[in-house]
């Protein structure tokens, strides 16, 4: 039996951690005839997923807070002359399991399928020592960030399972892998997102053809970024386009098969949030 202090934290940490297989190139229909549903569609890391799925054929759900957002990426998508998206304005801060069995009544009576879930919207929350964390922040974050996968990933299970091969995709974060001083709820929220991605993975493996994984996109040029880091220059974070080709990799039927794993989206030592 290994003693605490012979256990190698570097190798442990790294155990699942999987980046894009070198030289990826997702094909122009990789996604035909799909429909991928991505949350927080409107903005930032969402907004390009939404676009790049849409760009490589897939019937796109763009589920989000702000209507005003979605239809502005509804309209960017219709305008490329890529398949209709659907708009589903939601605030994930009030989803229950009610509204989220209705959301999953309408995506069936729309559209009759669900390949793929990105659940990518989340909140930061604040940044500040545990010791101060508002009690009612904590909540929300934890509802956005968790609850809410949860409750959409139990509800719209069936359909992916009957999916040819459905995948699921969760966001994490590189303070869901080890903690941080004053990342309070977000990083708490991002270690339970990696453990629901695994014990979902571990489940499904032997009984549906869905697999499920993580990204880690690494610190990219969004608003969340910046109102983290409000003293860095933007332009010094890659955009959230040049993530899109491992996105598309795990949505697509390349990743047939990987189940069960985080993946950094950027290489380690740009990975900061
Ligand atoms: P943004 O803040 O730019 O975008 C988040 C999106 O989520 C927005 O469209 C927002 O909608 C939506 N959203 C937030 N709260 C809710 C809610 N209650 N209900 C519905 N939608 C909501 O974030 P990023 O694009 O930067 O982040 C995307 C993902 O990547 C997140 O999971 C984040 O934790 C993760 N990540 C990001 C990193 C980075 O450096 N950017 C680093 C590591 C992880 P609206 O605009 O309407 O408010």
């Amino acid at each position: 039996k290994k003693s605490y202090k012979s256990i190698d934290w570097t190798e442990f940490q790294m155990k699942n951690i999987k980046t894009l297989p070198a030289g990826y190139q997702p094909s122009e229909k990789l996604l035909e005839e799909r429909v991928i549903l991505v949350t927080g569609a409107g903005d930032g890391i969402g907004r390009a997923a939404a676009r790049s799925f849409a760009a490589h054929g897939a019937t796109v759900i763009l589920l989000g807070k702000t209507q005003g957002k979605l239809e502005q990426v509804y309209d960017e998508i219709v305008a490329a002359g890529h398949p209709e998206p659907l708009i589903l304005p939601l605030d994930l801060q009030y989803l229950t399991p009610d509204s989220a069995k209705a959301l999953t009544e309408t995506i069936e009576q729309e559209l009759g399928r669900l390949d793929g879930l990105l659940h990518n919207a989340a909140l930061l929350g604040s940044v500040t020592p545990v010791a101060n964390y508002s009690p009612e922040r904590w909540q929300q974050v934890m509802q956005v960030n968790v609850h809410a996968a949860f409750l959409l990933t139990q509800t719209l299970l069936p359909l992916l399972t009957q999916a040819p091969d459905g995948s699921i995709v969760f966001t994490t974060s590189s303070v869901g892998r080890q903690g941080r001083a004053f990342w309070g709820a977000y990083a708490v929220s991002k270690f339970a997102v990696e453990g629901l991605m695994e014990t979902l993975a571990d489940e499904l493996e032997e009984v549906t053809a869905v697999r499920v994984n993580a990204i880690n996109p690494g610190a990219t040029r969004t608003r969340m970024r910046a109102a983290a880091y409000p003293g860095e220059n933007p332009a010094t974070r890659p955009t959230a386009d040049s993530l899109m080709p491992l996105y598309l990799y795990l949505m697509g039927t390349d990743s047939e098969g990987v189940s069960g794993y985080s993946f950094d989206a950027q290489p380690p030592l740009t990975t900061q949030a």
